[in-house]
């Protein structure tokens, strides 16, 4: 088995950029056979319902401008820091490093963004790497686009579905206690729950010092909620699967990286830099996405900020040796 963690494979870089390969399907790059594909029914249906939930965001009883702060602030804070900067770019490559506890703490941070726990997202994110637009990528959308940006995350997949995923690609996260117990018995959507219990109790008690009355305050913190937790977590969900689908598909290629990852500026500003995904794929470990002085990586920023104030170290440049 290939060193996994970090994927540091050398990359075939160019200053030229790459001419834009023909889309194809090719047989290779299907997931499984079609007959061992079956829907989780559950996770699936938990997808549609966050949705639909979310969707209360355009009646004005559950509006208010706090809401809107919290899910901006909650898209950057929980989406950025979360799942950008921690279950990405440290735990799954380690670009950079820092103290356990802030570690951990931005880890639980990442798990308020219901995108399960750190381990299954970081040996599924390494598993893609190391097979990129090939067979075993869980999420090639030249298999389909609907495919690639969310029916992967629907159906059962044999080569996801077992411990061997861990094994294989999250041994490094799974022999420390705190991420094991994360994946176990469903904790990480524990965490999950309890963040937007919080948000709800604090929006509650908020409004009634506001309001000292019992009624408005509901209101208030279901506004909240509905912004704050569910709103924030469905952008961030297509965020995520944006950088999956469309950064596999329409872009440009600045380097020669053997498959279909592109730089797509739509997907790097929405993400906060994950778009620049050709260039992640040509230098997997390194902190920055964005190579050239145009491609804006507001998460390398935050990690540079971090640096700055002592709580991040080893940071991965472009062109370190
Ligand atoms: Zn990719
Ligand atoms: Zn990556």
């Amino acid at each position: 088995m290939p060193k996994v963690p970090g994927i540091s494979k050398p990359a075939k870089a160019s200053s030229r950029p790459v001419a834009m390969k023909p889309l194809h399907l090719p047989e290779s790059v299907k997931p499984t056979e079609k007959s061992k594909l079956r829907i989780r029914w559950t996770y699936s249906l938990s997808i549609l319902g966050v949705h639909a939930l979310a969707l209360l965001a355009i009646s004005p009883w559950f509006f208010s401008w706090a809401g809107v702060v919290a899910c901006v602030l909650g898209v950057y804070v929980f989406g950025t820091l979360g799942i950008n900067v921690c279950f990405h770019r440290l735990l799954t490559h380690r670009s950079f490093a820092c103290s356990t506890a802030m570690e951990r703490g931005l880890a639980l941070i990442g798990v308020c963004s219901l995108q399960e726990g750190p381990g299954r997202w970081v040996a599924i994110h390494r598993q893609h790497h190391q097979h990129s637009d090939e067979r075993p990528d869980p999420h090639s959308p030249l298999v389909a686009f609907f495919w690639g940006h969310i029916g992967w995350l629907l159906v059962t997949n044999d080569q996801t579905d077992t411990m061997q995923l861990y094994h294989r690609y999250a041994q490094d996260l799974m022999k420390q206690r705190f991420y094991m117990n994360l994946e176990r018995r469903l904790n990480w959507l524990w965490v999950y729950i309890a963040h937007a219990v919080l948000f709800a109790l604090v929006a509650l008690l908020v409004g009634y010092g506001v309001w000292r009355d019992w009624s408005g305050a509901a209101q208030f913190a279901a506004s909240v909620v509905v912004w704050g937790v569910l709103l924030r977590t469905v952008l961030v969900w297509h965020i995520t699967w944006s950088v999956n689908s469309l950064s596999h598909l329409f872009g440009y290629q600045s380097h020669d990286t053997g498959e279909n990852s592109r730089n797509n500026w739509l997907v790097a500003l929405i993400s906060n830099g994950e778009g620049w995904h050709n260039n992640h794929h040509a230098d997997p470990r390194c902190a920055a996405h964005g190579h050239k002085w145009y491609e804006l990586d507001v998460s390398y920023i935050s990690i540079v900020v971090m640096e700055k104030l002592g709580l991040a170290k080893r940071v991965m440049r472009p062109g370190r040796r």
